[in-house]
């Protein structure tokens, strides 16, 4: 049948029934022919929604909702496709995001004299002193042995040489290591006398000469170099730069179907702004955004925050977040033991406990959400117990702490999450991306018993979040929810012990409903039921009933947010 025939037919069945029946409120838009996931507490898959205004009306099968089809309700036939609530991306960073799409991609970059001519076309382009950057770069993809000069890295020369006044930042693929040219380098203050910082290394060769890469902690030397450069830039300029970075991250967002997106830290300053881009428009997926500034500006900061509960806001920021600890790549994560390929050490605390606390007790006083980085068993420990006392008498308030990536854990810490409320805010892709090295660093014992143990946390009553962080890895949900489900990073690829897989179900209730509750958000986002925003992702195929190799491959045939079609406006990268 057509939608002008289905649509009469209705309107004769419903004009028959308006006699005996109250008056039904009619939708603006009903979606029909669609099996549609809710995430509602019954897991229910219907056929049709019907939408007013930003918010869903109703939901049922094309028969059931036919008394809210009125004169200028707009009928959407969705052919059988699969629709699902609108993602939700539980903690990745938003502006980071936005810059590193408006870097030069050097993915497919199949030599280093590539890379350098891609730097070279930049530099033409480029104001005096601009930083010019890139990412992606990985040098086991290069073709031409003779570009791998010490370590298996190039030299800066060339990089140098197209590019003397302009410094340049290249972040490698793996996001743990950069090449920077001489200005660059320069800029930082960078001598070949300088010392590695702990748990970083500036990469210099058997005779002591700079190679131009910056390993791990040492990346942040010419991160803060830019970061400075940055701050003197003209208000209106840095404005203006974070506004595209925000354009971009949100164009790249809906492209994946995500409507919702927690950013894991943002500064005041940035915080004003994204909340003038989300209130005016400009942008529209919807953020939901924790604070996050140096230690010492932190507690300061918290009380000038833009609190902002307006549930039906697109823009949220009632979250403050701190770090407890490093990564477990550079040995930074913070064990109860040493690491096993590092006799002798147990990683670092980045945040004393004490300033944790204090912390803790802001938040508190404020009901504020607290989110705290923890990847380390030590470090999640010392986080649990910091919240077991100062959550102590203050259950009623449901203030939803969380901590961040909650990565590794002594055994005897998993069952704690449950009964104190504490959310696990993990990124199952993190599992599959650090598999290679979680054995070596932390030996097979304790990987088996705690690392990434989403499985055993969901057992004993824990409440779970899921993410990517963003653009530490790509954001697409997909891949994330495959990461999940398998432990796998790649179809035919090892399962990083698959005892702690997730099911299928709790993989799309972890990028729905699960990321709302973690936010404060459950009643108006995260499953698809009457009076909630209506957040909708169309996808390409059923993920309900796919194999999971399907799932990670899965494409986004439309959006809809607030009841608005938005069309994904960018093309998907992989
Ligand atoms: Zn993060």
């Amino acid at each position: 049948m057509k939608k002008a025939e289905i649509k009469i037919a209705w309107l004769i069945g419903a004009s028959a029934l308006m006699a005996s029946c109250k008056v039904s409120q009619k939708a603006d838009v009903l979606l029909f022919n669609g099996e549609i996931y809710t995430a509602d507490s019954s897991d229910a898959v219907v056929e049709a929604i019907a939408i007013s205004g930003d918010a869903i009306l109703a939901t049922g099968t094309a028969e059931t909702l036919r008394d809210h089809v009125g004169d200028d309700t707009e009928l959407v036939d969705l052919n059988g496709a699969f629709a699902m609530p609108g993602l939700i991306e539980g903690h990745g960073h938003f502006l980071g995001l936005g810059n590193s799409l408006l870097t030069l991609n050097l993915a497919d970059a199949q030599s280093w004299s590539e890379i350098v001519a891609k730097t070279a076309d930049a530099v033409k382009t480029a104001k005096p002193g601009q930083w010019i950057e890139g990412r992606g770069w990985h040098q086991e993809k290069w073709l031409a042995e003779a570009d791998l000069r010490y370590n298996g890295y190039p030299y800066h020369d060339a990089l140098s040489a197209v590019s003397p006044e302009n410094p340049v930042l290249l972040v490698h693929a793996s996001g743990h290591a950069l090449l920077a040219n001489a200005q660059a380098m320069e800029l930082a203050r960078v001598g070949p006398e300088s010392a590695s910082p702990t748990g970083g290394r500036i990469v210099r060769d058997d005779a002591g000469k700079l190679t131009g890469v910056f390993e791990e902690n040492a990346m942040e030397v010419i991160y803060r170099s830019r970061e400075a450069e940055r701050s003197r830039l003209p208000e209106t300029e840095r404005m203006a730069a974070l506004k595209r970075m925000a354009l971009a991250a949100s164009g790249h967002c809906l492209s994946y179907g995500i409507c919702s997106f927690q950013d894991a830290g943002s500064n005041l300053e940035e915080i004003r702004l994204l909340k003038n881009l989300c209130d005016s428009g400009t942008i529209s997926t919807r953020l939901w955004v924790m604070l996050h500034d140096q230690a010492q500006q932190l507690l300061t900061a918290i009380d000038q925050l833009p609190v902002e509960l307006n549930p039906q806001s697109n823009f949220c920021c009632h979250a403050v977040k701190a770090y407890a600890d490093g990564a477990l790549g550079s040995y930074g994560a913070w064990l109860l033991e040493s690491y096993s390929d590092k006799p002798g050490f147990r990683g670092q605390n980045t945040t004393p406990v004490d300033q944790l606390q204090k912390l803790a007790q802001a938040c508190a006083k404020r009901g504020l959400q607290f989110c705290v980085h923890g990847i380390g068993d030590r470090a999640n420990r010392e986080i649990l117990d910091l919240f077991e006392s100062e959550l102590a008498g203050k259950r009623d308030e449901d203030l939803r702490w969380r901590i961040e990536h909650a990565q590794h854990l002594h055994p005897d810490d998993i069952a704690r999450f449950g009964p104190l409320g504490v959310i696990a805010s993990m990124q199952a892709i993190h599992c599959t991306s650090d598999a290679p090295f979680v054995v070596k660093r932390l030996g097979e014992q304790r990987a088996r018993e705690g690392a990434y143990p989403w499985r055993s946390l969901l057992d004993s009553g824990a409440r779970l979040a899921n993410g990517t962080d963003c653009p530490v890895e790509p954001i697409n949900p997909f891949a994330c929810m495959y990461a999940a489900i398998t432990r796998k990073r790649a179809p035919g690829g090892e399962a990083f012990f698959p005892e702690q897989r997730m099911r299928r179900l709790e993989a799309l209730r972890s990028y729905t409903i699960w990321n709302a509750y973690a936010a404060r958000e459950e009643a108006i986002k995260g499953s698809l039921e009457p009076g909630k925003l209506a957040d909708i992702a169309i996808l390409d195929r059923n993920l309900l009933s796919c194999s999971d190799e399907e799932l990670a491959q899965t494409r986004v045939l439309g959006v809809y947010l607030g009841g608005k079609p938005v069309l994904p406006k960018e093309e998907q990268s992989e």
